[in-house]
């Protein structure tokens, strides 16, 4: 689908993240609602440059696929790694993390949420500019 002159995307941009555990402004689709016998549940994710999702965990894990942009992903007492169009990141259960657009790209991914039995999202604080820009 075709958004813009210079920019073709996959899927659609779906419905604005919620404020409470998002900074800035990010857009949910759900591509796979939650799959009672796989356990998996799928969504697109478009983060505006400078937006992030709280500090947060999956008990059943997550693997994201980065399909546009450059954004950052950082676990906790680690450094911010640097993502891109084409990276897969693969985060184990219950590991404290967050991910986002850099400051001057959008960042796009699919989230693939794994072993929703046990619980797809546990969200923490948000991820304050300090930590953001560090
Ligand atoms: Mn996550």
């Amino acid at each position: 689908m075709n958004t813009s002159e210079n920019q073709t995307t996959i899927f659609p941009k779906g419905e604005k993240a919620p404020a409470e555990y998002f900074t800035g402004n990010a857009w949910i689709k759900l591509l796979l609602p939650n799959d009672p016998i796989l356990h998996t549940q799928i969504g697109n994710v478009v983060f505006e440059p400078g937006a992030r999702n709280n500090w947060h965990t999956h008990p059943g894990g997550q693997i994201l696929i980065v399909t546009d942009g450059v954004g950052y992903y950082q676990e906790k007492g680690k450094s911010v790694q640097i993502i891109r169009k084409g990276d897969v990141v693969n985060i184990p259960p219950n590991v404290v993390h967050w991910h986002g657009a850099s400051p001057d790209s959008e960042m796009t991914h699919i989230a693939v949420n794994s072993n929703t039995q046990k619980g797809i999202v546990v969200w923490l604080q948000p991820v304050t500019d300090k930590e953001y820009n560090s």
